[in-house]
């Protein structure tokens, strides 16, 4: 019979050996305690934490690359009319909006926040940035603040794409702005980064693993 690997006796393999269980015991947290949860966690049969299927792990998971696929599917399809929307509207970074009639907001409460954000800071905002990760299939089904806006105070707000964008936003969307001042957006897209573009970099988000 082999002996132990561990203390080198006979009788007994590693698996049990008690001069190596009281290594461990002794010392819970050490090289040894580690060595022997790794083994043990790896003779368990392997779970995928995507799919709960056994037999793969998340990292070779085929449900999982096709949805990821799937999710930056969606992503470039939305961000493609966006894209071009904002060709034809003039608008990006730089552009001056506007805010809406107030009278033209369906919620009351939203409404009067609106005539008095206009009294403190006036009607019109100049669009600083917008957050490019939320600028995609999302708008579609639910309002996002996507852009970022700063008024002649210096106030500066987050707010959802101007009235231009209907048909990219949910359908209860209602937009506090509207575009007052175009500025020319041709080249935007060359400022956005490939995984915005192929809508990789959000695909993640919409699978809830980040
Ligand atoms: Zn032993
Ligand atoms: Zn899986």
């Amino acid at each position: 019979m082999r002996s132990c690997t561990y203390c080198g006796r006979g009788g007994h393999n590693r698996r049990s050996c008690p001069a190596l269980k009281k290594t461990i015991r002794d010392d819970p947290e050490g090289y040894y305690a580690r060595v022997e949860d790794r083994k043990a966690k790896a003779r368990k049969p392997r779970k995928c934490s995507y799919c709960r299927t056994e037999g793969h792990t998340k990292r070779t998971c085929e449900d999982l690359q096709r949805d990821r696929k799937i999710q930056a599917g969606r992503a470039k399809e939305w961000r493609g009319k966006f894209l071009s929307r904002c060709q034809d509207t003039g608008f990006g970074p730089g552009t001056l909006v506007k805010y809406v009639d107030p009278a033209q907001i369906k919620s009351e409460w939203m409404s009067t926040r609106i005539e008095r954000s206009i009294e403190k800071h006036g009607q019109y905002a100049l669009v600083v940035d917008c957050r490019w990760e939320t600028l995609d299939h999302r708008n579609a089904a639910r309002s996002q603040n996507a852009i970022i806006v700063r008024f002649p105070s210096g106030f500066q707000t987050f707010a959802q794409l101007p009235t231009e964008f209907g048909g990219l936003m949910d359908e209860y969307a209602s937009p506090h702005f509207e575009i007052a001042g175009k500025i020319n957006s041709s080249k935007l897209a060359e400022t956005l980064p490939p995984e915005w573009h192929s809508g990789t970099d959000t695909a993640d988000w919409h699978l809830h693993l980040t």
